[in-house]
């Protein structure tokens, strides 16, 4: 099977929030979308092992922020492929507390949602929750918002293991038709970004040709923010 029609399919991509008690929980989505008009309603799909899946059942309030094309893949990265349950993803992170009181992020965002939870869905491995908008907000008019293609194809990121949208990448590799350029690979094992020396890094001004020893010492992943000791080679 072609996997690359999976990836015919477009998303936007959100940074999701909640909050119960004093936990705050957050992570990165595409598989959000308007399910009705009257009333206002939006559907996620997020993974049942989710930190942030276990703490929206108990609040039943969540908030998504709409990311920029202009994103910082650091931020991404933070929301993207770490778990709330071991690392504080909203430090230094600039947010409001929405009208329910969880946290909405203002940074790297284009506009904000926050919703009640009317109901939710067991699908298998994922809950699928549909809330009710209670408040909005724009924070950039002009910005364009982030597109799962753009962040695939420009910024190189991938699906992490625990979302709905995860295929396996020897799977998406053996489809592709893409010939890759005779070039030195390396690949973050923390979110599988593929550092290849012929594109450089244009992310981080690192220019076409730069083989991996030569990137300076604190250089890290665009995607995640991992180290140069979290890369191996292919
Ligand atoms: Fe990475």
């Amino acid at each position: 099977m072609n996997f690359q029609n999976y990836f015919k399919i477009s998303y936007g991509l959100y940074i999701v929030t909640t909050q119960s008690g004093n936990k705050k929980g957050g992570y990165i989505a595409n598989t959000l979308f308007q399910v009705t008009a009257t009333p206002p309603q939006f559907a996620i799909s997020c993974n049942k092992d989710n930190y942030t899946a276990d703490l929206i059942k108990q609040s039943r309030v969540f908030g998504f922020s709409v990311l920029s094309e202009k994103a910082n893949t650091t931020l991404i990265g933070n929301f993207g492929y770490k778990s709330g349950r071991d690392f504080d993803k909203f430090a230094g992170v600039n947010y409001f507390s929405g009208k329910s009181g969880i946290p909405i992020i203002t940074d790297s965002s284009v506009a904000w949602f926050e919703c009640k939870v009317n109901q939710f869905y067991e699908v298998g491995t994922h809950l699928i929750f549909i809330g009710e908008v209670v408040d909005s907000g724009i924070i950039e008019e002009k910005g364009k918002p982030l597109t799962y293609s753009y962040y695939r194809e420009v910024l190189k990121g991938y699906s992490p293991k625990n979302a709905p949208t995860y295929i396996e990448k020897e799977k998406i590799e053996s489809s592709s038709s893409d010939i890759k350029q005779q070039s030195e690979v390396w690949q973050c094992q923390l979110c599988r970004y593929e550092y290849e020396s012929a594109k450089g890094d244009p992310i981080s001004g690192i220019p076409p040709g730069t083989s991996f020893p030569d990137l300076p010492d604190d250089w890290v992943c665009p995607i995640c923010g991992a180290d140069k000791s979290l890369f191996e080679k292919e």
